[in-house]
């Protein structure tokens, strides 16, 4: 059983078999997906996926790309959603300093008001930080985000950077780049992760995991994701597909709060 943490199950390369590819996804183990908006029409979407789909939940909030576009009555928009039973997580915010789609100062901005409408909504935050590492760590420190908790997702930073997340609490979350070949460096942290602090993602459609990269990603491959945990956290021997799988899940359901068991298809 493996919990997929991090999709954008709404997005539109899935519009011509969205259905099928969310039963590969059940066929493949994957028995609960959380789905992720980025702005405000996005969330809106992983709201209604969550509304059709009991085993998908939701997360809202506006990614760093999109914070330029905040607007009058989105934060109370957002408010309203986030009463949602199946919304479970504030995100993905952050800070993405490789693109700046948005200004990095607006960013920064945006970043903290959004850690505190999450402590407000009493939800856990999904973090994206890109080439914005020492002033990621900075903001939720002084936001005091340690007691919102939440996860960096797609974990791809430095050691110190796995180290100080941990330190606040947070769950560090891996997805498809643990796969690549040019990735000994993240697999090394992987090693030093404690097993209660991870979670498995595939951040769909993007990142597609080895061996089926330059393809569109899909849930289902979140398997290949446990797999490379599992190889990483064995010394000679890799650990048990099934035993991550099953932490992984039971760190998923602490985060964010999900109910126990598989529920109904
Ligand atoms: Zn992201
Ligand atoms: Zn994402």
């Amino acid at each position: 059983m493996l919990i997929d943490t991090h999709t954008h199950l709404d997005d539109a390369r899935y519009d011509g078999d969205r259905e099928a590819m969310i039963a590969r996804a059940r066929d493949a183990g994957v028995e609960t997906l959380v789905t992720i908006g980025c702005d405000l029409a996005t969330s809106r979407a992983a709201v209604k996926l969550a509304d059709r789909y009991p085993f998908v939940y939701a997360s809202i909030g506006v990614h760093p790309h999109e914070v330029r576009h905040i607007g009058d009555g989105w934060y109370d928009e957002l408010r309203r959603l986030a009463q949602h039973p199946k919304v479970v997580a504030y995100g993905e915010i952050g800070l993405d300093y490789h693109y700046n789609h948005s200004p990095p100062k607006l960013q920064r901005e945006r970043f903290r008001e959004q850690i505190l409408l999450a402590r407000e909504c009493r939800l856990p935050i999904v973090i994206h930080t890109r080439e914005a590492q020492e002033d990621t760590i900075a903001i939720l420190r002084e936001e005091q985000a340690a007691d919102v908790g939440g996860v960096f997702h797609c974990f791809s930073g430095d050691a110190w950077l796995a180290k100080d997340g941990l330190d606040l609490g947070f769950y560090l979350s891996f997805s498809g780049v643990v796969t690549f070949q040019n990735a000994g460096m993240l697999r090394d942290i992987v090693q030093t992760v404690p097993m209660d602090r991870i979670l498995i993602e595939t951040d769909c459609p993007y990142l597609t995991p080895a061996p089926h990269r330059g393809k569109r990603n899909e849930p289902a491959y979140v398997r290949l994701v446990a797999e490379a945990i599992a190889s990483a956290k064995g010394t000679g021997t890799p650990m048990r597909l099934d035993e991550v799988g099953r932490v992984t899940s039971a760190n998923a359901r602490r985060l964010f709060n999900l109910p126990n068991g598989s529920p109904p298809a």
